[in-house]
């Protein structure tokens, strides 16, 4: 099929997946060049989109703007079925991946950090991390295929993963939090299937961090997740290459996605907030964006 045609295919989608007037979907399909590819699998049940929905939450609010060689959350490449996700990790951010993913209690904090009930399995150079509240696990490996380490205790953690078959009374109700925490989350299913499109799709969304090697990502709750950047992809580029990737598939259609500004949009209501700085960030400032990523991989060196 020509170009044109594909795009009017794509508005088509676009449109009958959201709110969009055709105009906007068609402006929006136009901006689309990535290679579309066999569609990516959604898990396909419950729990397994809830696991990966709390990793990835978990995850951008540890590595916030520390991330290298633009992998967002740490991730560099997703092998998706619809039963399981193997993440491939960045090597230099491999072993804080898991150190942040698994649960423990830090008394400074005064909670749990981590995802509670995730417990490691090692399985040749490989990481199985199982859910103990239901079926569901990740694999986790490194690009350069050397072998991932678990985590040794820092000052005033208790190692909760270490326990097998066996769930703390702080994990049962950080789960509890996880699921109905009401009303940050107004529909917890659609947070946990977009987080979850999040992790499954590392290659789109490390385009936000591409032109620096990093990117901002946070969390102001454990209802939504944001991404902020400067360079490269407008915010309409971004969203238009989410949607041709099925990003919006089965969300209600009044809130799969909203363009707020030129700046500015959110999808799957308050779930996923995309910002793009007008103008750089770090032309103008006191470092450069080099001698940050430089810093950046100083810290996970020590
Ligand atoms: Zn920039």
């Amino acid at each position: 099929m020509s170009r044109s045609g594909n795009t009017n295919l794509l508005a088509k989608k676009i449109r009958s997946q959201t709110s969009l007037k055709l105009s906007t979907a068609s402006r929006l399909a136009q901006q689309v060049h990535t290679y579309l590819g066999p569609p990516i699998p959604d898990a396909e049940d419950q729990p397994q989109r809830r696991l990966e929905a709390y990793c990835a939450h978990v995850l951008a609010r540890r590595f916030q703007d520390g991330q290298l060689n633009g992998a967002l959350l740490g991730v560099v490449e997703a092998r998706p079925t619809a039963r399981q996700l193997e993440l491939v990790l960045e090597p230099a951010m491999a072993d804080s991946v898991i150190y942040e993913l698994l649960p423990r209690f830090d008394k400074h904090y005064g909670g749990i950090r981590g995802v509670p009930g995730l417990r490691p399995r090692r399985r040749q150079g490989q990481l199985v991390l199982r859910d103990s509240f239901g079926p569901a696990h990740l694999i986790a490996s490194r690009a350069d295929r050397k072998p991932l380490h678990l985590p040794a205790p820092r000052d005033g953690e208790t190692r909760l993963w270490k326990a097998r078959g066996r769930l703390s009374r702080d994990e049962k109700r950080e789960a509890r939090e996880w699921d109905t925490s009401i009303p940050h989350i107004v529909d917890a299913p659609v947070r946990d299937v977009l987080l979850s499109r999040i992790l499954r799709r590392p290659a789109l969304v490390n385009r936000a961090a591409q032109p620096h090697g990093f990117a901002n990502c946070y969390t102001h709750h454990e209802g939504d997740l944001v991404i902020e950047w400067c360079c490269g992809d407008t915010v309409e580029a971004f969203c238009a290459t989410l949607l041709a990737h099925d990003f919006a598939q089965g969300l209600p259609r009044d809130e799969a996605i909203k363009l707020l500004s030129a700046h500015m949009a959110r999808l799957g209501g308050h779930t996923l907030i995309l910002r793009r700085h007008p103008s750089c960030q770090y032309g103008k400032g006191p470092f450069s964006a080099q001698e940050i990523a430089e810093h950046i991989r100083e810290g996970y060196a020590l």
